[in-house]
Protein backbone atom coordinates (compact mmCIF):
# COMPACT_ATOMS: atom_id res chain seq x y z
CA UNK A 1 0.00 0.00 0.00
CA UNK A 2 1.32 3.79 -0.95
CA UNK A 3 2.38 5.70 1.87
CA UNK A 4 0.83 8.80 3.08
CA UNK A 5 2.92 11.77 3.25
CA UNK A 6 0.94 13.11 6.13
CA UNK A 7 2.30 10.51 8.36
CA UNK A 8 5.90 11.98 7.97
CA UNK A 9 7.47 14.98 9.08
CA UNK A 10 10.25 16.90 6.92
CA UNK A 11 12.98 19.25 8.42
CA UNK A 12 15.66 20.84 6.64
CA UNK A 13 18.02 22.78 8.86
CA UNK A 14 20.32 23.49 6.48
CA UNK A 15 23.73 23.31 8.21
CA UNK A 16 26.09 20.14 9.31
CA UNK A 17 26.14 21.18 12.73
CA UNK A 18 22.00 22.13 12.78
CA UNK A 19 21.43 18.69 11.56
CA UNK A 20 24.24 16.91 14.28
CA UNK A 21 22.50 18.79 17.36
CA UNK A 22 19.10 17.27 16.27
CA UNK A 23 20.49 13.78 16.05
CA UNK A 24 22.30 14.57 19.23
CA UNK A 25 19.24 15.91 20.99
CA UNK A 26 16.96 12.96 20.27
CA UNK A 27 18.64 9.93 19.26
CA UNK A 28 17.26 7.54 17.45
CA UNK A 29 14.36 9.51 15.90
CA UNK A 30 15.56 11.19 12.97
CA UNK A 31 16.23 10.03 9.76
CA UNK A 32 18.31 11.46 7.40
CA UNK A 33 17.55 11.69 3.84
CA UNK A 34 19.87 12.68 1.03
CA UNK A 35 18.59 12.42 -2.59
CA UNK A 36 15.77 10.05 -1.36
CA UNK A 37 16.32 7.54 -4.07
CA UNK A 38 15.69 4.61 -1.83
CA UNK A 39 14.12 6.52 1.11
CA UNK A 40 11.27 7.36 -1.30
CA UNK A 41 11.14 4.07 -2.93
CA UNK A 42 10.33 2.45 0.58
CA UNK A 43 7.60 5.27 0.84
CA UNK A 44 6.14 4.58 -2.15
CA UNK A 45 5.76 0.95 -0.99
CA UNK A 46 4.35 2.15 1.85
CA UNK A 47 6.71 0.71 3.95
CA UNK A 48 9.08 3.63 5.32
CA UNK A 49 8.94 3.03 9.13
CA UNK A 50 10.68 6.58 9.48
CA UNK A 51 8.31 9.22 10.86
CA UNK A 52 10.88 12.32 11.18
CA UNK A 53 13.41 12.95 8.39
CA UNK A 54 15.74 15.65 8.55
CA UNK A 55 17.18 16.80 4.85
CA UNK A 56 20.55 16.77 4.25
CA UNK A 57 19.81 17.94 0.64
CA UNK A 58 21.02 20.89 -0.49
CA UNK A 59 23.83 21.51 2.52
CA UNK A 60 26.78 22.87 0.35
CA UNK A 61 29.22 21.42 2.62
CA UNK A 62 28.21 17.84 1.81
CA UNK A 63 28.38 18.41 -1.35
CA UNK A 64 31.90 18.99 -2.91
CA UNK A 65 34.86 17.36 -4.26
CA UNK A 66 38.46 18.47 -2.91
CA UNK A 67 41.33 16.97 -5.09
CA UNK A 68 44.98 17.71 -3.40
CA UNK A 69 48.31 15.70 -3.93
CA UNK A 70 47.17 13.64 -1.27
CA UNK A 71 44.52 12.66 -2.81
CA UNK A 72 40.33 12.91 -2.95
CA UNK A 73 37.83 13.99 -0.50
CA UNK A 74 34.08 13.46 -1.51
CA UNK A 75 31.45 14.97 0.20
CA UNK A 76 28.37 12.16 1.04
CA UNK A 77 26.26 14.60 -0.05
CA UNK A 78 27.87 14.87 -3.84
CA UNK A 79 25.63 13.04 -6.65
CA UNK A 80 26.78 10.24 -9.02
CA UNK A 81 26.17 13.00 -11.44
CA UNK A 82 28.27 15.18 -9.74
CA UNK A 83 30.86 12.39 -9.86
CA UNK A 84 30.50 12.06 -13.56
CA UNK A 85 30.95 15.56 -14.48
CA UNK A 86 34.58 15.98 -12.70
CA UNK A 87 37.38 15.38 -14.73
CA UNK A 88 39.96 15.14 -12.16
CA UNK A 89 37.99 12.63 -10.09
CA UNK A 90 37.93 10.65 -13.72
CA UNK A 91 41.45 11.18 -13.99
CA UNK A 92 42.84 9.81 -10.80
CA UNK A 93 39.62 7.17 -9.79
CA UNK A 94 38.03 5.99 -13.13
CA UNK A 95 36.50 3.24 -11.43
CA UNK A 96 34.29 4.97 -9.54
CA UNK A 97 33.17 6.98 -12.03
CA UNK A 98 32.32 3.83 -14.52
CA UNK A 99 30.70 3.01 -11.49
CA UNK A 100 28.50 6.20 -11.00
CA UNK A 101 27.63 6.09 -14.69
CA UNK A 102 25.96 2.47 -13.35
CA UNK A 103 23.43 4.03 -11.04
CA UNK A 104 19.88 3.65 -12.57
CA UNK A 105 19.21 6.27 -14.83
CA UNK A 106 20.04 9.81 -15.45
CA UNK A 107 17.49 10.84 -13.79
CA UNK A 108 18.16 8.64 -10.76
CA UNK A 109 22.15 9.97 -10.80
CA UNK A 110 21.29 13.44 -10.34
CA UNK A 111 19.55 12.81 -6.84
CA UNK A 112 21.77 9.50 -5.60
CA UNK A 113 24.27 10.35 -3.43
CA UNK A 114 27.29 8.49 -2.39
CA UNK A 115 26.42 8.90 1.25
CA UNK A 116 23.15 7.41 0.35
CA UNK A 117 24.82 4.64 -1.48
CA UNK A 118 27.13 3.56 1.12
CA UNK A 119 24.79 4.14 4.13
CA UNK A 120 22.04 2.07 2.68
CA UNK A 121 24.04 -0.74 2.52
CA UNK A 122 23.09 -3.17 0.10
CA UNK A 123 25.34 -5.88 -0.94
CA UNK A 124 24.95 -5.09 -4.98
CA UNK A 125 25.97 -0.93 -4.26
CA UNK A 126 27.53 0.06 -7.40
CA UNK A 127 30.17 2.60 -5.78
CA UNK A 128 31.20 0.19 -3.18
CA UNK A 129 33.80 -2.30 -5.16
CA UNK A 130 35.60 1.11 -6.11
CA UNK A 131 35.63 2.59 -3.38
CA UNK A 132 37.09 -0.48 -1.13
CA UNK A 133 39.89 -1.49 -3.63
CA UNK A 134 41.14 2.43 -4.11
CA UNK A 135 41.40 1.92 0.07
CA UNK A 136 39.16 4.69 0.89
CA UNK A 137 38.46 5.88 4.31
CA UNK A 138 35.15 6.95 5.88
CA UNK A 139 34.70 10.44 7.75
CA UNK A 140 31.88 9.50 10.34
CA UNK A 141 30.78 12.78 12.82
CA UNK A 142 28.60 13.48 15.46
CA UNK A 143 28.52 16.24 18.11
CA UNK A 144 31.03 14.06 20.00
CA UNK A 145 33.72 14.87 16.89
CA UNK A 146 34.32 13.05 14.08
CA UNK A 147 36.44 9.91 12.97
CA UNK A 148 37.98 8.39 10.17
CA UNK A 149 37.95 4.38 9.35
CA UNK A 150 38.99 2.35 6.75
CA UNK A 151 35.79 1.80 4.40
CA UNK A 152 36.22 -1.97 4.43
CA UNK A 153 35.86 -1.67 8.32
CA UNK A 154 32.16 0.26 7.63
CA UNK A 155 29.68 -2.45 7.05
CA UNK A 156 29.10 -4.74 9.72
CA UNK A 157 26.54 -7.34 8.24
CA UNK A 158 23.60 -7.05 6.41
CA UNK A 159 22.50 -3.45 5.88
CA UNK A 160 24.25 -2.97 9.11
CA UNK A 161 27.13 -0.47 8.95
CA UNK A 162 29.18 1.51 11.77
CA UNK A 163 27.20 4.31 12.10
CA UNK A 164 25.85 5.47 15.83
CA UNK A 165 22.20 6.58 15.58
CA UNK A 166 23.29 10.41 16.21
CA UNK A 167 26.54 10.42 13.57
CA UNK A 168 26.08 11.22 9.82
CA UNK A 169 28.36 10.50 6.87
CA UNK A 170 30.49 13.18 6.02
CA UNK A 171 32.48 12.61 3.33
CA UNK A 172 34.83 9.48 1.16
CA UNK A 173 38.61 10.20 1.48
CA UNK A 174 40.23 8.72 -1.39
CA UNK A 175 44.32 8.31 -1.29
CA UNK A 176 46.22 8.92 -4.56
CA UNK A 177 48.57 6.12 -4.69
CA UNK A 178 46.97 4.19 -7.82
CA UNK A 179 48.10 5.92 -10.70
CA UNK A 180 50.50 2.89 -12.11
CA UNK A 181 47.66 -0.03 -10.93
CA UNK A 182 46.20 -1.27 -13.59
CA UNK A 183 42.48 -1.40 -12.70
CA UNK A 184 39.78 -3.41 -13.72
CA UNK A 185 35.26 -2.76 -12.77
CA UNK A 186 32.91 -4.77 -14.68
CA UNK A 187 29.07 -5.06 -13.16
CA UNK A 188 27.22 -8.00 -14.91
CA UNK A 189 23.42 -7.18 -14.68
CA UNK A 190 20.16 -8.14 -16.44
CA UNK A 191 20.23 -5.81 -18.94
CA UNK A 192 23.40 -2.78 -19.29
CA UNK A 193 21.58 0.11 -18.14
CA UNK A 194 18.75 0.35 -15.10
CA UNK A 195 19.94 -3.08 -13.42
CA UNK A 196 21.11 -3.93 -9.68
CA UNK A 197 24.28 -5.75 -9.94
CA UNK A 198 24.19 -10.00 -10.15
CA UNK A 199 27.87 -9.58 -9.34
CA UNK A 200 30.47 -6.86 -9.62
CA UNK A 201 33.99 -7.26 -9.30
CA UNK A 202 36.63 -4.51 -9.11
CA UNK A 203 40.74 -4.69 -8.97
CA UNK A 204 43.44 -2.29 -8.79
CA UNK A 205 47.31 -4.18 -9.47
CA UNK A 206 50.57 -3.16 -9.47
CA UNK A 207 52.98 -5.28 -11.72
CA UNK A 208 56.47 -5.19 -10.56
CA UNK A 209 59.57 -7.07 -12.00
CA UNK A 210 57.00 -9.65 -13.09
CA UNK A 211 55.15 -9.91 -10.17
CA UNK A 212 51.72 -9.06 -9.08
CA UNK A 213 53.43 -6.88 -5.91
CA UNK A 214 50.63 -4.97 -5.05
CA UNK A 215 46.92 -5.56 -5.60
CA UNK A 216 43.45 -5.49 -3.97
CA UNK A 217 40.08 -7.03 -5.57
CA UNK A 218 36.68 -6.38 -4.30
CA UNK A 219 32.97 -7.95 -4.96
CA UNK A 220 29.26 -6.77 -4.93
CA UNK A 221 26.21 -9.33 -4.82
CA UNK A 222 28.66 -11.92 -3.30
CA UNK A 223 28.17 -11.53 0.52
CA UNK A 224 25.95 -9.68 3.38
CA UNK A 225 27.68 -6.85 2.26
CA UNK A 226 30.33 -5.42 -0.40
CA UNK A 227 33.48 -6.76 0.84
CA UNK A 228 37.54 -7.20 0.04
CA UNK A 229 38.44 -10.49 -1.31
CA UNK A 230 41.57 -10.41 0.93
CA UNK A 231 42.20 -14.87 0.11
CA UNK A 232 42.01 -14.47 -3.01
CA UNK A 233 44.31 -11.46 -2.91
CA UNK A 234 46.49 -13.78 -0.74
CA UNK A 235 46.90 -16.35 -3.80
CA UNK A 236 48.06 -13.97 -6.38
CA UNK A 237 50.07 -11.66 -4.41
CA UNK A 238 54.40 -11.63 -4.86
CA UNK A 239 53.46 -14.42 -7.65
CA UNK A 240 54.14 -14.26 -11.77
CA UNK A 241 51.26 -14.30 -13.68
CA UNK A 242 51.10 -18.01 -14.94
CA UNK A 243 48.25 -20.73 -15.53
CA UNK A 244 48.80 -22.06 -12.42
CA UNK A 245 48.85 -18.61 -10.45
CA UNK A 246 45.55 -17.82 -11.73
CA UNK A 247 43.32 -20.97 -11.42
CA UNK A 248 44.73 -21.16 -8.02
CA UNK A 249 43.35 -17.47 -7.39
CA UNK A 250 39.64 -18.77 -8.90
CA UNK A 251 39.79 -21.87 -6.50
CA UNK A 252 40.48 -19.49 -3.69
CA UNK A 253 38.26 -16.80 -4.80
CA UNK A 254 35.14 -19.64 -5.51
CA UNK A 255 35.46 -20.48 -1.83
CA UNK A 256 36.10 -17.10 -0.58
CA UNK A 257 32.54 -15.53 -1.65
CA UNK A 258 29.54 -16.71 -0.07
CA UNK A 259 26.26 -15.46 -2.60
CA UNK A 260 22.64 -16.15 -1.90
CA UNK A 261 19.65 -17.41 -4.13
CA UNK A 262 17.55 -14.45 -4.67
CA UNK A 263 15.07 -12.75 -7.15
CA UNK A 264 18.13 -11.76 -9.20
CA UNK A 265 19.98 -14.62 -9.67
CA UNK A 266 21.73 -18.11 -8.08
CA UNK A 267 24.57 -18.19 -5.47
CA UNK A 268 25.73 -20.89 -8.25
CA UNK A 269 25.63 -18.01 -10.96
CA UNK A 270 27.00 -15.20 -8.87
CA UNK A 271 30.09 -17.45 -7.80
CA UNK A 272 31.06 -18.91 -10.95
CA UNK A 273 30.54 -15.03 -12.87
CA UNK A 274 32.51 -13.90 -10.42
CA UNK A 275 35.61 -16.02 -10.48
CA UNK A 276 35.08 -15.46 -14.68
CA UNK A 277 35.41 -12.03 -13.68
CA UNK A 278 38.68 -12.39 -12.09
CA UNK A 279 39.91 -14.63 -15.24
CA UNK A 280 38.99 -12.03 -17.67
CA UNK A 281 40.52 -9.02 -15.27
CA UNK A 282 43.75 -11.33 -15.07
CA UNK A 283 43.60 -12.18 -18.82
CA UNK A 284 43.72 -8.48 -19.38
CA UNK A 285 47.13 -8.08 -17.44
CA UNK A 286 48.49 -10.68 -19.60
CA UNK A 287 47.63 -9.33 -22.85
CA UNK A 288 48.58 -5.58 -22.21
CA UNK A 289 51.54 -4.63 -20.17
C1 LIG B 1 15.14 3.47 -10.07
C2 LIG B 1 16.32 3.24 -9.16
C3 LIG B 1 17.45 2.61 -9.67
C4 LIG B 1 18.56 2.39 -8.85
N1 LIG B 1 19.66 1.77 -9.39
C5 LIG B 1 20.76 1.59 -8.62
C6 LIG B 1 21.94 0.95 -9.17
O1 LIG B 1 21.99 0.58 -10.35
N2 LIG B 1 23.01 0.78 -8.35
C7 LIG B 1 23.00 1.19 -7.04
O2 LIG B 1 24.01 1.01 -6.35
N3 LIG B 1 21.90 1.78 -6.50
C8 LIG B 1 20.80 1.99 -7.25
N4 LIG B 1 19.68 2.58 -6.71
C9 LIG B 1 19.68 2.91 -5.29
C10 LIG B 1 19.94 4.39 -4.92
O3 LIG B 1 19.74 5.27 -5.98
C11 LIG B 1 21.36 4.58 -4.36
O4 LIG B 1 21.60 3.73 -3.27
C12 LIG B 1 21.59 6.03 -3.92
O5 LIG B 1 22.96 6.28 -3.94
C13 LIG B 1 21.01 6.39 -2.55
O6 LIG B 1 21.36 7.74 -2.26
P1 LIG B 1 20.26 8.78 -1.75
O7 LIG B 1 20.96 10.04 -1.49
O8 LIG B 1 19.12 8.84 -2.71
O9 LIG B 1 19.81 8.05 -0.40
P2 LIG B 1 18.54 8.31 0.53
O10 LIG B 1 17.35 7.57 -0.01
O11 LIG B 1 18.38 9.76 0.80
O12 LIG B 1 19.07 7.60 1.86
C14 LIG B 1 19.43 6.23 1.86
C15 LIG B 1 19.88 5.85 3.27
O13 LIG B 1 21.09 6.51 3.61
C16 LIG B 1 20.92 7.34 4.78
N5 LIG B 1 21.77 8.50 4.53
C17 LIG B 1 21.87 9.21 3.38
N6 LIG B 1 22.86 10.10 3.46
C18 LIG B 1 23.40 9.98 4.70
C19 LIG B 1 24.49 10.61 5.39
N7 LIG B 1 25.25 11.56 4.80
N8 LIG B 1 24.77 10.25 6.65
C20 LIG B 1 24.02 9.28 7.25
N9 LIG B 1 23.00 8.63 6.65
C21 LIG B 1 22.70 8.97 5.38
C22 LIG B 1 19.46 7.58 4.89
O14 LIG B 1 19.06 7.81 6.23
C23 LIG B 1 18.90 6.26 4.36
O15 LIG B 1 18.94 5.28 5.38
C24 LIG B 1 18.54 2.80 -7.49
C25 LIG B 1 17.39 3.44 -6.99
C26 LIG B 1 16.30 3.65 -7.80
C27 LIG B 1 15.09 4.33 -7.23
Amino acid sequence: MRGNAEAHELIAPGTVAAVLELLANAPGQWTPIAGGTELMVAHAAGRLNAKKLVSLWGISDLRSIQTTEEGTTIGAGTTFSDMRGNAELASAFPLLVKAAGWIGSIANQCRATLGGNLVNGSPAADSSPALLVYDAEVELASVRGSRRIAYSDFHTGYKRTELAVDELLLAVHLPRRFEKHRQYLRKVGTRRAMAISKVALAGTVLIEDGVLAELRLAAASVAAYPTRLYRTEDALRGKALTAETAQSARAALLEEVLPIDDIRSTADYRRQVAANLLGEFLEQLEVSP
